[in-house]
């Protein structure tokens, strides 16, 4: 993963969603707290890709369901955001005055938060290949608007919180 320079510069790694959906935190259908979703040991194929076969582990419960990692559905819009395989609610989301707040585990809810409190951003050209598909290129404009920063920040420490749990 691209490192972030500690400066209040923040310059966008360009990764896409993509990168941080091998390990989604969602709420366990079974007992309420957080589940994992991540590549299934010993599946066939690259298990780096999307497409690869997932589980679901609950430490909590035990429960622990197998996915083929076949008809994913990405869909950001709709609230509850659900993981692209069990169709599970994140456990990482949370409403704000402004909009909803959201990210796949630690790591990308990090990369949001540094570009939140970064006083300075550097936008890619959109002419650089990837920069459309950039996660931080992509975040909803309320979360982008300085104005909301406090609120953002909030909205994170929020979901940091429920990690320690
Ligand atoms: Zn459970």
């Amino acid at each position: 993963m691209t490192a972030l320079s500690p400066s209040s510069r923040f310059r966008d790694p360009q990764l896409s969603v993509r990168a941080f959906v091998g390990t989604v935190l969602v709420r366990c259908p079974r007992c309420a707290e957080a589940a994992r979703v991540v590549p299934a040991a010993g599946a066939p194929g690259d298990a780096a890709s999307m497409f690869a076969e997932r589980s679901l582990v609950c430490r909590g419960c035990g429960l622990a369901r197998r996915h083929p990692g076949e008809r994913l559905v990405l869909r950001f819009g709709a609230e509850p955001v659900t993981d692209p395989y069990f169709g599970l609610p994140l456990w990482l989301q949370t409403e704000t005055r402004h909009g909803l707040l959201w990210a796949y585990n630690p790591e990308h809810l990090t990369l949001i938060r540094q570009f939140v409190e970064a006083p300075l951003r550097e936008h890619a050209p959109w002419h650089e290949p990837g920069a459309r598909m950039s996660l931080i290129a992509r975040l909803p404009a309320w979360i982008k608007r300085a104005k909301n920063r406090t609120e953002a920040l909030r909205g994170i420490d929020r979901l940091r919180a429920s990690l320690t749990g």
